[in-house]
């Protein structure tokens, strides 16, 4: 069979890689794709942007591909799903209205309150109640969190330390700062504790996690500075633990998806349940996705035993619970972001890559993100977060000093990571 998956990050060339590993996928599209796909054998490379949905849906036909996934958000809030469905597309990702638990943060919160979902408190204002965000801030006090209600690439959300700053956040997003996505804020209760994602496949019916995953949002070592789309990320973490990973279940993805249900809405694809355990043990929802995490993706696929192609398909055919349990591998993965300078702020593009060859020989697996194949057939850099250098070991210990091994085999110019991926669970 081949598949069709939308996107261009390391998510994608981990969906793509994975993929591929099983014997019934013959070939892998990617629109667009990144440098590592576009040099993956088997795997191909269409220059379709993730909105150009009457592309994607032609070279999906052209193409006749048996599955369709879609990696990123803002394509499964602009109705992709919708749209490749109706020309009989099978499409593992949610339908618009379900996009709409990342598409609005507002939305998700209802849906949370209704549910009985654990999540912290908080209230919604529109851009014409300035003064009462104002006021209920004050009242709070803080910290408190302010974010944008729509998508805002992970920028709209502020954890205010001083009134001056909640203000200041409150005031970006009606000033305009996030387009449409901060015509309303949600403002939150500053929840305290460490944050772990729950991936889960659902097709609407049953809903079943992947390995829990923890990522380092921000750049600096000890998690310092401001935050990125991730600069690491390693699975399974024993923050989660069956327990704790029983209560998710009931607590948290059986009410999601009830929710859905009662909304009518036939939700197919990944909830990804962004979630703070604080230190006596509470767990509360901090967001939702609908769409795999990245970096969480690339560490948690090299450990995913059961064909992908399989378990997706599932989904969409609503049949998931035949496919349980997931098989795992044992052991422990581990994954490194090789970033430019400068990011999370301005940098350059257009640095050759060099040592991916070395990389790859010890075993590890550089997936691209932020790459792109230059005219030259020369593998460059074309975004911030340029590569996630994935291993496996049979503990934490091992999966990351497999995963920095190959790091210091890669160069390019201006390449930063950060040295401490995985410190918490050191020595597990
Ligand atoms: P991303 O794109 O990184 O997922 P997002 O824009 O969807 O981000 P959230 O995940 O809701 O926004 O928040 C971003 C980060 O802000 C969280 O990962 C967490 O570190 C912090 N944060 C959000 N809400 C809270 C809260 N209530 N208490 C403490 N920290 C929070």
């Amino acid at each position: 069979m081949k598949v069709l998956v939308v996107g261009n990050g390391g998510r994608e060339h981990a969906l793509a890689w994975k993929l591929l590993q099983s014997k019934k996928v013959e070939q892998v599209i990617c629109t667009p794709g990144n440098g590592g796909t576009a040099m993956m054998p088997g795997c191909q490379n269409y220059p379709f942007a993730v909105d150009d949905f009457q592309g994607i849906k032609d070279c999906a036909l052209a193409n006749d591909v048996s599955l369709v996934v879609v990696g990123p958000e803002v394509p499964l809030a602009l109705g992709i799903t919708d749209f490749l469905q109706v020309h009989n597309l099978k499409v593992f990702g949610p339908t618009q209205t379900g996009a709409q638990l990342e598409a609005s943060k507002s939305w998700a919160k209802a849906l949370m309150q209704e549910a009985g979902i654990p999540t912290a408190a908080s209230a919604v204002f529109t851009h014409t109640l300035m003064d009462a965000a104002i006021a209920y801030v004050r009242e709070q006090g803080v910290p408190i969190v302010i974010k944008a209600d729509g998508l805002a690439a992970g920028k709209g959300v502020t954890v205010a330390q001083t009134i001056a700053e909640a203000e200041a956040a409150i005031a970006e997003a009606f000033g305009g700062a996030f387009g449409s996505a901060g015509e309303c804020v949600v403002i939150e209760e500053f929840l305290p504790g460490q944050e772990a994602s729950v991936l889960a496949l659902t097709d609407g019916k049953t809903v079943v996690p992947l390995l829990p995953a923890q990522d380092h949002k921000q750049v600096g070592e000890g998690d310092t500075g401001p935050n990125t789309g991730g600069m690491g990320a390693y699975t399974p973490t024993p923050i989660v633990t069956p327990a704790l990973q029983e209560r998710i279940q009931q607590e948290v993805l059986e009410p999601t998806i009830k929710a859905f249900r009662d909304r009518g809405i036939d939700y197919c694809g990944v909830i990804y349940a962004g979630l703070m355990i604080a230190p006596n043990g509470d767990l509360k929802v901090l967001e939702f996705n609908c769409r795999f995490g990245d970096p969480e993706t690339q560490a948690i696929l090299p450990l995913l035993e059961t064909p992908l192609e399989d378990l997706m398909l599932a989904c969409v055919e609503k049949r998931l619970a035949q496919m349980l349990p997931i098989q795992w591998k044992p052991g422990a993965a581990g994954c490194v972001v090789m970033a430019s300078a400068g990011y999370p702020g301005s940098y350059e593009k257009g640095k050759p890559i060099a040592g991916l060859d070395k990389a790859a020989d010890t075993g590890a697996i550089a997936f691209h993100a932020g790459t792109k194949l230059s005219s030259e057939g020369e593998i460059v850099t074309d975004g911030g977060r340029v590569l996630g250098i994935t291993a496996i070991g049979s503990n934490f210990d091992e999966a990351l000093a497999n995963a920095y091994q190959a790091v210091d085999c890669i160069e390019f110019e201006g390449a930063y990571c950060r040295r401490d991926i995985g410190y918490r669970v050191k020595n597990i």
